[in-house]
């Protein structure tokens, strides 16, 4: 497995060839995204009405966004009574040196951070490392692709593309260990420097699953413990949540913790589900002393005015679409170059990143439409990339190339004179045995991607549906010289060529 393209949004073209190329990356990602969408097969079963749950949780996402600003003032002001200390970022920049400072404040020389997409998102980690606080992921995947020096790959599983050879080597080479392929031992290794880590922590850094307006309190889902041990363990916990991660009250709580663990993991319930309502109180055990709230904005003010992104503002981030896109089935998480991937990463990268900064991503989906039918909050996703697409064109964000062939493809269809010599020359003799050969050669060797894309189901082509595939017949003559050849003909005139055939019929 390697990586020698930056991970970066705007090195989409060259990432997707490169994971193309990594056929151990392609098979690691095949396999654990199939088996997710069997365990997630498996338990949506258990409800006859899960349609209409779906249904349920994009009604309440939509008036959350709808009244957005109410919903967080009635969080804000229970969280505050409930003694949490909340804080607003406006931007990733805001939030890093909201969570420094804090840190700074506790001298902190060590930080321990369950797993959150929000804090990849702010690039926290590097920033804590920067400034000379010790940081460490305590997810296992998370750990796994810390170690690696990577970003993850999945919203909820963040080292889907590594086989657990993969990670026994990666374990000896870093930790020094004996190297081990089974799953249990490479676990308690994890497990013996964690657990040593959380003891010393001084700061407990999590994301946030849900917050409920009504109570104030935080919801964190999870299936190894390490975000309740880095809430309990250290005397202060920072949760950052994205601000659209609001709920109105706890009974559409367990709505969307029944859709998330299904939808997710395909559980029936994460193994740990934490409500943390302020800090630790005086009679209470466990529990941060000081409890900070940063909820960030970075771009989702601007998604909550634009009607046809708001939409993107409902993901729970499941991960369900990654599973089923036949995209990201075949290039992964580290082929879109941006923490968010698949089609929920196509949509809001652009949105949160900039259109400049992430040109090609509403363009890395097939628009099958697997994803809006599989999201547990009934997202309209492939539509809201096809919007993507057209905010990319509108924004002159295409290739020239492109761009110079829409337009001459316009010209020709806006003029009959064109459009005949355009037909004229594509039936010329010598210019479609040129196009035959082409097709023959570099169509059928990959040809924009190179590396054969699509090896996945028996009897399909090898490459994005080109392996077998001869050079086309060519008809003979054009439709033009067909019609005007039945015009002539005094039986069929009028008619067009098609309606002697279907005469015959
Ligand atoms: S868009 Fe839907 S399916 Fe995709 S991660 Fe978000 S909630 Fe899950």
């Amino acid at each position: 497995m390697s990586f020698h393209v930056p991970v970066e949004p705007q090195n989409l073209p060259s990432l997707v060839r490169e994971r193309l190329g990594d056929q151990a990356y392609r098979a690691n990602v095949l396999r654990a995204t199939g088996l997710s969408l069997v365990k997630r097969a498996r338990v949506v079963t258990d409800y006859r009405d899960w349609e209409n749950m779906r249904e349920a949780a994009h009604h309440i996402k939509a008036l959350v966004m709808d009244h957005l600003p109410t919903y967080l003032r009635e969080f804000e002001s229970q969280a505050r009574a409930a003694g949490a200390e909340v804080l607003y970022a406006e931007d990733a920049a805001e939030a890093r040196r909201l969570v420094v400072d804090i840190c700074g404040t506790h001298r902190a020389n060590l930080v321990v951070k369950s797993k959150s997409m929000v804090t990849e998102e702010i690039h926290l980690g590097p920033e804590l490392t920067a400034a000379g606080i010790e940081t460490l992921e305590t997810d296992l995947g998370e750990y796994i692709v810390q170690l690696a020096g990577e970003i993850p790959s999945h919203i909820t599983a963040p080292a889907l593309h590594k086989s657990r050879q993969d990670i026994g080597h990666l374990f000896q080479k870093r930790l020094g260990v004996e190297y081990t392929e089974d799953p249990e031992q490479l676990t308690a290794i994890a497990r013996r420097v964690l657990r040593e880590k959380f003891l010393r922590a001084d700061v407990g850094i999590s994301g946030v699953n849900f917050a409920v307006a009504d109570t104030g309190a935080i919801c964190i889902v999870e299936n190894e413990g390490n975000a309740r041990l880095s809430i309990s363990l250290p005397k202060v916990h920072i949760a950052v949540m994205g601000m659209e991660k609001l709920l109105p009250d706890t009974a559409s709580l367990s709505l969307f913790l029944k859709m998330l663990a299904r939808s997710a993991t395909g559980q029936r319930m994460t193994s740990y589900t934490s409500l943390i309502r302020g800090p630790r109180r005086y009679e209470e055990q466990d529990g941060p002393e000081k409890l900070y709230i940063v909820i960030l904005d970075n771009g989702r003010s601007r998604m909550l005015k634009r009607p046809e992104l708001r939409e993107a503002l409902y993901c729970i981030r499941c991960g369900a679409c990654l599973n089923t896109c036949p995209v990201y089935q075949l290039i992964g998480g580290h082929g879109y170059g941006s923490v968010y991937s698949g089609p929920i990463g196509a949509v809001i990268t652009p949105a949160l990143e900039g259109c400049a900064e992430a040109p090609y991503h509403p363009f890395a989906s097939s628009l099958c439409g697997a994803c809006a039918e599989i999201c547990p909050v009934k997202i309209d996703l492939h539509h809201l990339l096809l919007r993507q697409r057209g905010n990319a064109v509108q924004k002159g964000r295409t290739p020239w190339l492109e761009r110079l062939l829409v337009r001459g493809w316009r010209l020709i269809m806006q003029s009959p004179a064109l459009y005949r010599l355009a037909g004229r020359i594509g039936s010329c003799d010598s210019w479609s045995r040129w196009l035959q050969i082409r097709e023959e050669t570099w169509w059928s060797r990959g040809g924009p991607f190179k590396e054969p894309f699509h090896r996945r189901r028996a009897g399909h082509s090898k490459t994005f549906g080109a392996e077998g595939r001869s050079g086309y017949e060519r008809a003979g003559k054009i439709f033009q010289q067909s019609w005007r050849g039945q015009r002539g003909n005094s039986a069929g005139r009028g008619s067009p060529p098609y309606s002697r055939v279907e005469r015959r019929e």
